[in-house]
């Protein structure tokens, strides 16, 4: 006990030394440049264009927001706004960088997503029947069109969005369109995906719901596979990043997509409430929270029947929340992990449903790790999204910032103990910014153990033996990612096995590919996708 003593005031004298002697690297701002031009409103897109919000049969009784108050509601951004008048069909979104308003984009009604689904159900014959040759000719295009517009994308999803443009040039996009260009190459193959069964129809009219951490690549997850099956779609994006959908939604005019196979309507809650009540569905897709995802099902389950499919209640994809494990063992590079650490739970602010927001270390090099962690944070810069030196950038919206403040009270309260290593000394004095943090001497029971955060904070907890690493990991609710790191090869398939959760990585963090699959157990969902698994959410097989 007292060499562990000794050895962690070692460690931590080194750090202070290490922080105190280590050159304080600042950058010129380096800002993207690209301009992107905003229109200041927009409508929705639906059979092949743009048009205006209807404003009639607007409210399905089913969401909560309704009974908040009768004719009014709060946006994203905390401001109220009226309901149910003409002049309030559309509503803002802003740059929760700066907190400027960017545009305004509809608020989609009942009768919006009536249209919008009645023209995916016109479209889906000829798009069902189309040879799967012709289909990939389409679904390439996107794809080609995504790259050549990539800087336009990336600017505007990281305004839109928050995250540092370093992300959404560098992932986001490329991988939008890596997506596309993988299911356009299974258009013409799907009677070889799944062997010994059948040739696969597509399901029909798919509802896609999706969040606003990746808003662009979240459209690509959906839209791809679904297009390379031959069903037709309506999409809702996240009230606080529609513009990417939409943008997407010029390409899709720009490469000749027929009429009213994608339709896209923009809104709150209640108009994905709307998509999941029509009963022109036959499939919803949803990404987003457990909680409202538990609500999807619910409503599926009392109303389910699709009108084209009555035998059958509308199927179901969920990708929810999580509440990841990264599991660092005694015998891992350390400072290839400490990477990963970063990785993990900094990525995209750590709005991330697999974020590696549990940080296990084996107890011996526990010490070890935070020291290197601080120094690592250290360096970390918050700001300006649009400044290519920046690591983190603003959080998503003013009640996502509160929620994470929120966590940091309670951590504090249940008595663990907050470190904010990061040597900047001030935040940018507009827009969501919220420091890179973690916590120690935290204990399974805490909040911050068991709850998704979604932000920028780690829970660190040290382990003994592996045993004991695999029951801390497993013990939660959710069960989407882990990662695990060690230079044992056994191991590393040893304890990949024992753990309950779609996807593991080994040795790295949050590395995507859309030929691999991706999915969850437990309140993380179910179904899969990415791969060959994502086309099976889509076909009747
Ligand atoms: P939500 O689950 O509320 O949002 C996801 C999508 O569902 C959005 O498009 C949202 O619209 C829509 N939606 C909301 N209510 C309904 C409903 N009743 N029926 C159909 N669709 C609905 O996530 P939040 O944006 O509220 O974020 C809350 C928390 O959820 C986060 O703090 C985080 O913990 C978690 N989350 C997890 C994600 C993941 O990838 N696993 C992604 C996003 C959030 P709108 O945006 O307009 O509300």
């Amino acid at each position: 006990m007292s060499q562990r003593v000794n050895g962690q005031a070692l460690a931590e004298a080194t750090t202070k030394a290490r922080v105190r002697t280590a050159p304080i690297v600042e950058y010129a701002p380096a800002p993207e440049t690209v301009k992107v031009e905003i229109l200041p409103r927009y409508g929705h897109f639906i059979n092949g264009r743009f048009v205006e919000p209807k404003a009639e049969g607007t409210r399905p009784r089913s969401h909560e927001a309704t009974k908040k108050a009768p004719n009014q509601a709060t946006t994203k951004h905390g401001r109220v706004r009226p309901l149910e008048s003409a002049s309030n069909l559309y509503f803002a979104t802003i740059n929760p960088a700066n907190e400027q308003v960017l545009s305004e984009v509809a608020q989609g009604s009942a009768a919006d997503v009536d249209a919008a689904v009645r023209a995916a159900r016109a479209a889906l014959p000829a798009w069902a029947s189309l040879p799967g040759k012709e289909r990939t000719k389409y679904i390439f295009r996107i794809a080609r069109r995504i790259q050549e517009r990539a800087r336009e994308l990336a600017v505007l999803e990281t305004m839109d969005g928050g995250k540092p443009i370093r992300e959404s040039r560098d992932v986001d996009v490329p991988l939008a369109a890596a997506h596309f260009f993988y299911y356009a190459g299974w258009a013409d193959k799907l009677k070889y995906a799944f062997a010994g069964e059948p040739e696969p129809k597509p399901i029909g009219v798919c509802g896609q719901i999706i969040p606003w951490n990746f808003p662009l690549l979240m459209c690509a997850w959906k839209l791809a596979p679904a297009l390379a099956c031959g069903n037709t779609c309506v999409l809702k994006p996240a009230e606080t990043t529609p513009l990417t959908a939409l943008r997407l939604a010029e390409i899709l005019e720009e490469v000749g997509l027929p009429k009213g196979v994608v339709n896209i309507v923009t809104g709150d809650g209640r108009t994905g409430a709307a998509i999941v009540n029509h009963p022109g569905i036959d499939k919803i897709a949803f990404t987003g929270s457990t909680e409202v995802g538990k609500r999807i099902a619910s409503a599926v389950a009392q109303y389910g029947e699709s009108e084209a499919r009555p035998t059958h209640a509308k199927r179901l994809t969920f990708e929810l929340g999580g509440k990841s494990p990264n599991i660092i063992f005694e015998d891992a590079s350390i400072d290839q992990a400490i990477e990963g650490i970063i990785q993990g739970i900094f990525f995209n602010q750590g709005h991330v449903c697999c974020a590696g927001s549990r940080l296990l270390v084996q107890e011996s090099i526990l010490d070890d790790v935070i020291a290197k962690l601080k120094i690592r944070m250290g360096s970390l810069r918050v700001g300006d999204p649009l400044d290519k030196n920046t690591d983190i950038g603003a959080i998503n919206s003013r009640p996502q910032l509160e929620k994470i403040e929120s966590y940091l009270r309670v951590g504090r309260e249940e008595g663990a103990e907050l470190c904010e290593p990061t040597r900047q000394t001030t935040l940018p004095g507009k827009g969501f910014f919220c420091r890179p943090c973690f916590f120690t001497g935290v204990q399974p029971s805490h909040t911050i153990a068991r709850e998704e955060i979604f932000g920028p904070v780690l829970a660190v907890q040290s382990f003994r033996t592996p045993e004991e690493a695999i029951t801390r990991a497993n013990n939660t609710p959710y069960g989407l990612a882990a990662g695990v790191w060690t230079d044992k090869g056994s191991k590393i398939f040893e304890i990949a096995r024992q753990l309950k959760a779609g996807v593991v990585w080994l040795n790295t963090y949050n590395r995507f590919d859309p030929a691999s699959p991706f999915g969850g157990f437990k309140e993380s969902g179910f179904g899969r996708e990415g791969g060959v698994h994502g086309l099976r959410g889509y076909l009747d097989v």
